[in-house]
């Protein structure tokens, strides 16, 4: 099985096929370089053989009798290179002394020829066509056809100069040059390649974790797509596997708390029966006041596992729409609520899970303060706050840690009167970090309290999410 790894879609695949066309890719690129690339494509000057071949000629020309030497220097001409001896009083002598040279190009040549040359000559000039000492009459070349030339010219020992003249440049930059040509080259395409190779491997792990996060936004059914290498589909295989088994889990316990609030009913009911025969009128109130609360605690624990269990999908809706409703749903009961905010802002999430929380801490702001207010902001990276305030009592700071805890009420016996149990804001928690985002409350100077909600940008995946919803709708909760 093991065998046929390669053939499938797999990150070692991936890699194998991305290295591959990398280093084809690079051998096609150099041999376009050499073909195409100019003067640096070309060797360096020493591997060419050339130094060698002018310093064997002047050391062969040095040697000879004067008599012997013009001829020598015409015998050594090769296809790419032609020689000239001229004598010390020579016109062409007296303008190579006189010449003007460019000293680094002239350093560097005499490092060159000097390893080669039997006696180290007092002098040597190097220079290019366009250098007035290469129109001196009668030099061995032909500058129409051979307009970039380069010479070396060496004095010898009793004056008299031999001039060396390569036809054509047939050698690239020197050493150095060529070696800093070539780390910039390479290192450029070893960038480029990367980027596209880690591309390759990096963009399904980017998408299986942005499939993650999306979960978090999708009715607790929905699970991730398996697609991409094959170790990539066994790790979102794993994680859908995992995703079931946490979520049988939770329904498990869901059902059987709900089981456990829904039989306290009866007994519940039966006590409140037995409390008609206490005679004690004080006592009894008091037993079916402690009755009532806790009939209403355990309809808070129904209704909040039921919408724990409503598998709501994500829809793309128009937040300041929903958020405007609620506003004048309440003005309309003669709350006044104000909106301050965009009017028009799509956001992909749980519509109704949504108007739930808002609803409820606008109630809250009403029930315990006074002049609500809901405020929508967006962030340049597209995520979203509400804030809703109010100027009412606030919460005491040291309550301000609990009150997203599960029936926690700051004063029960101001709520007594509301009515609350203390499950609105553990409910309205839950459903914002099931958003991916957070929910928290500061006091306000001044008075009152601010709740922020924090909701994070979305990206629509395309899956589990239908299409636009119609705030005009929304006034009914969906039948479950
Ligand atoms: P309840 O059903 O009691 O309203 P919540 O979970 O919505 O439950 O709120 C928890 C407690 O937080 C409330 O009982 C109340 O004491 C406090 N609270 C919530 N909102 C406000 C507010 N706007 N101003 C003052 N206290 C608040």
């Amino acid at each position: 099985m093991r065998r046929f790894l390669f053939l499938g879609d797999t990150i070692t695949r991936r890699l194998v096929v991305t290295v591959a066309l990398a280093a084809g890719v690079t051998l096609l690129l150099l041999q376009l370089f050499f073909a195409f690339g100019g003067t640096w494509a070309k060797p360096d000057v020493q591997a060419t053989g050339l130094v060698q071949q002018v310093a064997t000629v002047i050391r062969l020309v040095d040697a000879a009798t004067p008599a012997e030497r013009a001829r020598l220097a015409a015998a050594a001409n090769t296809d790419t290179i032609h020689y000239g001896w001229y004598d010390a009083g020579s016109a062409v002598a007296g303008v190579l002394e006189r010449g003007q040279y460019l000293e680094p190009q002239v350093a560097q040549s005499r490092a060159f020829l000097e390893p080669f040359l039997a006696r180290k000559p007092d002098r040597i000039v190097v220079f290019q066509e366009d250098n007035p000492v290469s129109w001196a009459p009668g030099l061995p070349y032909d500058r129409i056809r051979n307009p970039d030339a380069y010479f070396v010219g060496v004095r010898l020992a009793d004056g008299s100069w031999i001039l060396g003249i390569a036809l054509q440049r047939f050698w690239g930059f020197y050493p150095f040059e060529r070696l800093m040509l070539q780390v910039v080259t390479l290192a450029l395409w070893v960038i480029a390649v990367s980027l596209i190779a880690s591309r390759q491997l990096s963009r399904p792990i980017e998408h299986l974790a942005e499939s993650v996060r999306q979960l978090g936004h999708q009715p607790p059914s929905a699970s991730i797509e398996e697609v991409g290498p094959r170790e990539i589909k066994l790790v979102a295989r794993t994680i859908n596997g995992m995703q079931a088994q946490i979520q049988r889990f939770i329904e498990y316990r869901t059902t059987m708390l709900a089981a456990i609030s829904h039989d306290l009913r009866t007994p519940l009911t039966r006590i409140r029966l037995r409390g008609e025969y206490i005679d004690d009128k004080w006592q009894q109130a008091n037993l079916f006041r402690d009755v009532d609360e806790m009939q209403a605690m355990i309809d808070g624990a129904l209704s909040f596992f039921r919408d724990d269990a409503a598998s709501e999908a994500a829809t793309m809706f128009d937040l300041p729409g929903l958020l405007q409703t609620i506003a004048y749903d309440y003005s309309d009961q003669g709350h006044r609520v104000d909106y301050h905010g965009p009017n028009k802002t799509c956001y992909v999430g749980r519509l109704y899970a949504l108007k739930r929380v808002f609803t409820n801490l606008v109630e809250n702001s009403i029930k315990y303060g006074k002049a609500p207010t809901i405020d929508l902001e967006q962030r340049d990276d597209g995520s979203l706050i509400v804030f809703v305030r109010d100027r009412g009592p606030g919460i005491p700071p040291e309550a301000l840690p609990r009150v997203f805890e599960p029936y926690f009420r700051v004063d029960k016996s101001r709520n007594r009167q509301t009515g609350g149990v203390g499950l609105g804001l553990t409910s309205a928690q839950a459903i914002i970090r099931s958003h991916g985002g957070d929910i928290v409350m500061e006091n306000r100077e001044g008075g009152g309290l601010e709740v922020r909600v924090m909701l994070p940008a979305m990206i629509q995946t395309g899956r589990n999410v239908s299409g636009p919803a119609h705030i005009g709708h929304m006034r009914e909760k969906p039948a479950r």
